[in-house]
């Protein structure tokens, strides 16, 4: 791997592909700034060693030029979080983009217009990604969030940098908090895998048992699996069609050797909102009319003896519908207890969508060994397969 820490970046220009594609309000505003701050170490790296900087990104989804997500509206948010003055300009490539960039000093960096204004961007465009090659003489990656799109700014214009293209600093810390997990995870490893439903995650489930010793099911997914074992889930979220895969899974689990968590009680209401009544009932015996929207306290004294017996463990996807403050508490009691077994030395991540926000949500963001900033690439990442952006890094 091609880190930064081995490179000198004495009076080169980097073009870094970062990820500023934030979120604003109708003022333009970046009303979350996490993805920015988390490009400020690689930035900062290359900027003390007297390099210089030209970032590129890509916000939103433009059709063509739209001066409402010109990149422009977040210069001065840029220029904030990295102590540095920021110049603009108003295109990302072209005889004026490279001249601009040619005359960049030692220490400075320059912001480009958002890449997405060419829809060569996202079709991965050969002659667009070699135009964006020209404005540095290496390229580094930091835009995790985009390495699972074959884009010309992520993937494409590797190819014009020889041996002079980087991992930056994030993609390094994720691509490492994966490979510790999935490759080299202390045992016992767990997954702890929540959410809706069993359709969409069936695909990390399956490339996770390879990797695993234990794995809790937990959320919507339950009820599918509840279902197929003879019980009755009324009217909670199930999936009919996968009963019979859910089956499936746990013969294969049980050949693998993996045990399975699955939970014995859980939170019913008798309506999906926060202020249905609610009680505690056996999985398998929710009366017809109610729905099963957290976890029990059973089920959640057995996962916190789970949790703090492993030395590896990836979360991903929420116990219970915890938008839902008054369903909430199968979430956040989990989120304590990783965040417990972490204190006294499991490596923990959580990674893609909602379990993000979780862990964010109810504080327990620096209790984390790894939080994951990319959805897709994350999820892709579980699922066994090869982001692009990165194999192109490796090249
Ligand atoms: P996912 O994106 O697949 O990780 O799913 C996250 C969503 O699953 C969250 O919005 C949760 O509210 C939802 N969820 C978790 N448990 C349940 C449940 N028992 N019933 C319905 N939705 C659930």
């Amino acid at each position: 791997m091609r880190i930064l820490a081995n490179q000198d970046f004495l009076n080169r220009r980097a073009v870094v592909r970062v990820d500023f594609n934030v979120p604003t309000d109708d003022k333009f505003n970046v009303t979350d700034s996490t993805r920015i701050v988390a490009a400020k170490e690689t930035i900062d790296h290359i900027l003390k060693q007297g390099g210089s900087c030209v970032l590129i990104s890509h916000l939103g989804r433009p059709e063509g030029k739209d001066p409402k997500l010109s990149l422009m509206n977040i210069v001065n948010k840029v220029e904030d979080i990295l102590g540095v003055s920021v110049s603009f300009f108003p295109d990302c490539v072209g005889a004026e983009a490279e001249k601009a960039t040619a005359e960049l000093d030692p220490g400075s960096v320059m912001l480009m217009e958002n890449l997405r204004f060419y829809k060569e961007e996202t079709a991965g465009d050969l002659a667009f990604a070699e135009g964006l090659s020209k404005l540095g003489d290496c390229y580094v990656n930091d835009a995790f969030g985009s390495a699972h799109r074959a884009h010309a700014s992520t993937t494409i214009m590797a190819q014009f940098f020889n041996e002079d293209k980087f991992f930056g600093k994030l993609l390094e810390k994720e691509v490492k908090a994966i490979e510790k997990v999935m490759e080299l995870g202390e045992k016992p490893v767990l997954a702890i895998l929540g959410g809706a439903k069993v359709s969409s995650k069936i695909t990390i489930i399956e490339n996770m048992l390879d990797k695993i010793d234990q794995l809790i099911i937990g959320g919507g997914m339950v009820y599918t699996f509840a279902k197929a074992q003879g019980g009755k889930v009324g009217q909670s979220i199930c999936e009919e069609d996968y009963c019979d895969y859910a089956l499936e899974l746990l013969e294969k689990a049980k050949a693998k050797g993996v045990e399975v968590y699955l939970p014995t009680d859980v939170i019913i209401a008798d309506d999906f909102s926060n202020d249905a009544n609610q009680k505690v009932c056996k999985v398998g015996e929710i009366p017809d009319d109610w729905e099963g929207l957290d976890a029990g306290p059973e089920t959640l004294k057995k996962y916190e003896d789970v949790v703090m017996r492993s030395k590896t463990i990836l979360w991903n996807g929420p116990l219970g519908v915890f938008e839902f403050e008054n369903f909430s508490k199968g979430t956040i009691t989990l989120g304590e207890h990783i965040a417990k077994s972490t204190s006294v030395g499991a490596f923990s991540l959580v990674g893609g969508g909602d379990s993000v926000a979780a862990v964010k949500q109810f504080g327990f963001e620096d209790k984390m060994s790894y939080i994951s900033t990319g959805g897709g690439a994350m999820l892709e990442s579980l699922e066994g397969k090869t982001l692009p952006g990165i194999s192109a890094l490796l090249e």
